[in-house]
């Protein structure tokens, strides 16, 4: 019974056949639709024709016998070499580099009479066997050459991935070729036997890896773009553009999470409230712009003076803050004192020739008892507003 099956049993290169043109025709149109509906980036474009020409393609030669030759070899051959042109100039231009449109199109002609010249001035099967095996070898080799070079480091998977799927298939190629041109047998490529059966499973493996390998690529392309899109997001959202330091919103959630730190491990933490003294008159005397750079100088020799730890924001305007970790109110006070002889000493470069300022600085420190930071920072704010009151360019600590 068993041995009648299998000796009664004869192997149908067309069922094979049909699956694969099925399959490739599914994947054509889901690739069409990405490219329609999502977003794609350069190359993807190519990727599609390349799929969709192999869909065809096969499509062509499941018409053989039915349709004519010009249609059913030269068509379908044609079209299988510019999938195969497609993917590797999408390749390239994916990853940045220049199109070789006139080498595409010089070889798919060329390559177009060769086919031309078998099938009607002699009409030689395994002619064209030899000819398209040779030929995708080497376009799968170029790709393989592509995928492998300067490879972007969120590709690196995805790229060795994809070269093993050519690989396989330009290996397979070049034995396919090579045999054929050892034993020139076939009428017909669809001759039931061996090389045909694994001539159209690869087909089958091959169109099915390289589509989802394609959409890997595109995919991960947007995820890289979606999240240098959100780290710039972020820092805008936190940061203040003038001085590249911290804004207010930023400042105060800092300032919170400190404070609930600080609690926990019954540490010190000081908030220091700095003001530029009549900043107005630069405004005034030199214009808006000079003001905006000794706001920039301002941020950066303050910076200077602080530790790692301590969170320097821009409130607003010409006022500044210092939320100090580990340090109490005389700690407080040496660094308020050191800022502000730092702000009196600097002679700040301008457009409009040397500029001096002098900063009001209120000092405090977080109490046992106080729960929110807002109060700790409206002290600051006062003890600042006292040392205005006391004549400016000077620290004063509540
Ligand atoms: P005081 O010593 O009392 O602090 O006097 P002041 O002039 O520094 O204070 P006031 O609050 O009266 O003026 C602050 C000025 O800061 C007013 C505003 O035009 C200016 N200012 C606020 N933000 C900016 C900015 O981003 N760039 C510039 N160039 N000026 C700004
Ligand atoms: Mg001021
Ligand atoms: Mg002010």
């Amino acid at each position: 019974m068993q041995e009648e099956i299998l000796t009664t049993y004869s192997f149908d290169p067309r069922v094979l056949l049909i699956i694969l043109t099925g399959v490739a025709i599914i994947l054509a149109v889901i690739m069409n639709l990405i490219l329609l509906f999502r977003k794609t980036y350069p190359g993807f474009s190519l990727w599609t024709m390349g799929i969709t020409a192999f869909a065809l393609g096969w499509n062509l030669i499941l018409l053989r016998d039915v349709f004519p030759d010009i249609f059913t070899i030269v068509l379908a051959n044609m079209l299988f070499l510019t999938a195969a042109m497609s993917f590797l100039d999408g390749i390239r231009i994916f990853r940045g580099k220049r199109t070789r449109k006139i080498i595409f199109i010089a070889i798919i002609f060329l390559y177009t009479i060769f086919q031309s010249y078998f099938t009607f001035a002699d009409y030689n099967t395994s002619a064209r066997i030899i000819l398209v095996s040779f030929i995708s070898a080497i376009i799968c080799g170029f790709i393989v050459f592509e995928l492998l070079s300067n490879i972007p480091a969120d590709l690196r998977i995805t790229s060795y991935l994809t070269a093993g799927v050519f690989i396989l298939y330009s290996t397979f190629m070049l034995i396919r070729g090579i045999l054929t041109t050892l034993h020139p047998s076939p009428q017909n490529f669809l001759e039931p036997n061996i090389i045909t059966a694994i001539t159209l499973l690869l087909n089958l493996f091959f169109i099915i890896a390289v589509t989802f390998s394609f959409i890997m690529t595109n995919n991960i392309r947007m995820e890289a773009e979606l999240r240098g899109t959100m780290t710039q997001l972020q820092k805008m959202a936190t940061t203040d553009p003038l001085t590249g330091i911290p804004n207010y919103r930023f400042f105060f959630q800092a300032g919170e999470q400190e404070m609930r730190r600080v609690r926990r491990y019954k540490n010190h933490l000081s908030v220091l409230m700095l003001d530029i003294d009549h900043f107005k008159k630069i405004n005034d005397k030199y214009g808006h712009a000079v003001g905006d750079t000794v706001l920039a100088t301002f941020a950066n020799v303050c910076k200077k003076c602080l530790r790692d730890i301590d969170i320097f924001g821009r409130l607003g305007g010409e006022e500044f803050a210092v939320i100090s970790p580990q340090t109490d109110i005389n700690g407080a006070k040496i660094l308020a004192e050191r800022l502000r002889t730092n702000i009196e000493q600097t002679e700040i470069k301008t457009e409009k020739g040397n500029v001096r300022i002098t900063v009001s600085i209120g000092a405090t420190e977080l109490l046992s008892q106080e729960n929110d930071f807002e109060s700790v920072l409206k002290r600051a704010d006062d003890a600042m507003y006292e040392a205005k009151r006391k004549g400016r360019n000077r620290v004063v600590a509540l």
